[in-house]
């Protein structure tokens, strides 16, 4: 079956689908975007990851492209063109196209959207999860809005191919005071004795994860005490456990951290029980 990518109106094959050469997504980095989880065909915790798409477009003052319900539709849809059941949605909305120019476009110009769904194995993902992940720290060189979900991945990028040149799955970065801000792609949790489960609060420094904030439903579901505060990389080194949070990885447990074991070294019960249930915790969209 061949792939099948929405760009601006049109569903194309892979191969044939594109934007425009002076794109301010291509130019700029003057775009947002969202990735969700597609689970049996349905996309998980859809309504909040629209509800950030809407605000990341509005804190950088982006005009909506079309209607949330026209966006959701276009998603569902390349779902069902693609088949997939397990996998990823990935939507990507810019300011446009037009000769290049710093100050934004007049409000006529069409906003490029962009939608792929890509399948993913949870095999690999779960055997991952058995055994747990390794993560890097790195200085945190990004800009002061990382709570807005822009396609200005550069800082990421670099980051996560130092972890992977190093042998580990994924970045930490540090802020200037030595507190963890968040993994490259993830938000970072740790658990410390007495079961306490530390994440850092909600702020211009880190996103505003959808995972992170079902996770923290799911925390009181199951009796679980949450901290939100900042941590720093040598508690984490010492805690019992530590683990991420993304739409794809849903809860995976870290287990090395600059390659120092985290409590055991195998992923934790709190890990494994939020991982098992976090299903459970999120929304499931039907239709
Ligand atoms: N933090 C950053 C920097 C991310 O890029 C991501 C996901 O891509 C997350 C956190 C986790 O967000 P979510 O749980 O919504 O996938």
């Amino acid at each position: 079956m061949s792939r099948i990518v929405y760009v601006n109106g049109r569903y194309l094959p892979y191969a044939q689908a594109g934007v425009h050469v002076e794109d301010r997504g291509f130019q700029f980095a003057d775009g947002v975007y969202e990735v969700c989880e597609v689970r049996d065909g349905s996309l998980v915790d859809e309504k909040p990851h629209m509800a950030r798409l809407e605000r990341s477009l509005a804190e950088l003052a982006i005009p909506a492209p079309m209607s949330m319900a026209a966006l959701a539709h276009v998603m569902r849809e390349t779902i069902r063109r693609n088949q997939v059941r397990n996998g990823l949605l990935y939507l990507q909305v810019t300011r446009g196209a037009g000769p290049r120019d710093f100050t934004f476009p007049t409000s006529e110009v069409e906003r490029t959207v962009v939608c792929i769904a890509r399948p993913l194995a949870p095999e690999p993902l779960e055997a991952q999860a058995t055994q747990g992940i390794s993560v890097k720290s790195l200085p945190d060189i990004r800009w002061g809005r990382s709570d807005i979900k822009t396609v200005m991945l550069l800082p990421a990028c670099l980051a996560k191919n130092a972890a992977r040149e190093e042998g580990a799955d994924e970045a930490w970065f540090i802020d200037n005071e030595g507190f963890v801000t968040e993994g490259a792609s993830s938000n970072a949790w740790i658990v410390l004795d007495g079961e306490t489960v530390i994440t850092r609060q909600i702020a211009p420094a880190i996103l505003a994860g959808v995972t992170r904030a079902t996770l923290i439903e799911g925390l009181a579901r199951e009796g679980i005490s949450l901290v939100e505060q900042p941590f720093k990389l040598v508690e984490a080194q010492s805690a019992r456990e530590a683990f991420i949070t993304s739409a794809t990885n849903t809860v995976m447990p870290v287990v090395r951290i600059d390659g120092r074991a985290v409590g055991d070294g195998r992923p934790g019960p709190i890990a494994r029980q939020l991982r098992s249930k976090f299903h459970q915790f999120a929304a499931i969209s039907v239709g």
